[in-house]
């Protein structure tokens, strides 16, 4: 293995923190490395990580990238991808990692079948045996294969978002809560949090 991988230590430090083994941290693993190689660790806002899923992946983006929600350098966009891009502020580094659909190989309709059947009814022995067999197939795959096999290497969509988000804060003229400028709403002229406007706007 050369130097530019995680050791074993890391991985499982990654994995106590999301709380199990799976493709999905197997992805997030991978994007993290390549990110730490190319980018650098995060102290500070210094690198932003924009993630298109809230899946398993992101766990390992957190723990091993110093990308973190509290920080804001952790942004969520609910696309349903696995794509994860990466951006350092001070050279405009930039890159948008897309996991590439055929690294799941022959397995991904193996896969969605037994899910969608675990969904429904649950899984016989036999099944329960193969899908644990197949996951651990695809992230041995995901672990053991080039990066740029795994990925797609793109442009990011969009510029590098801005800095600190401004926590100055107004009150919801309804429940009374501090509340975020930029998350208001108004209604009726009064100043009000999402989930007073929501309900208000239901009524
Ligand atoms: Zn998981
Ligand atoms: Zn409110």
């Amino acid at each position: 293995m050369s130097t530019d991988r995680l050791n074993e230590e890391q991985i499982k430090q990654a994995t106590d923190f999301h709380g199990h083994w799976c493709p999905g941290l197997a992805i997030g693993i991978r994007a993290s490395e390549w990110a730490l190689k190319e980018m650098g660790k995060s102290p500070d806002e210094e690198i932003v990580a924009v993630v298109e899923t809230d899946m398993c992946g992101v766990d390992a983006i957190q723990y091993l990238t110093g990308c973190t929600f509290g920080k804001g350098n952790l942004i969520h966009r609910d696309y349903g991808k696995n794509a994860f891009t990466f951006y350092r502020r001070r050279d405009g580094k930039a890159a948008r990692l897309v996991l590439r659909p055929n690294i799941y190989g022959d397995a991904g309709p193996l896969m969605r079948k037994l899910h969608r059947k675990m969904q429904a009814e649950g899984l016989s022995e036999e099944e329960e045996k193969t899908w644990k067999e197949t996951r651990g197939a695809i992230s041995r795959r995901i672990m053991e294969s080039d990066v740029a096999e795994v990925f797609e290497f793109k442009s990011p969509g969009s510029p590098v978002p801005k800095k600190a988000r401004i926590l100055a804060g107004l009150t919801c003229e309804s429940c009374g809560e501090p509340v975020m400028e930029t998350r208001t709403r108004r209604f009726n002229d009064q100043v009000l949090c999402i989930p007073c406007f929501e309900t208000l706007e239901k009524r």
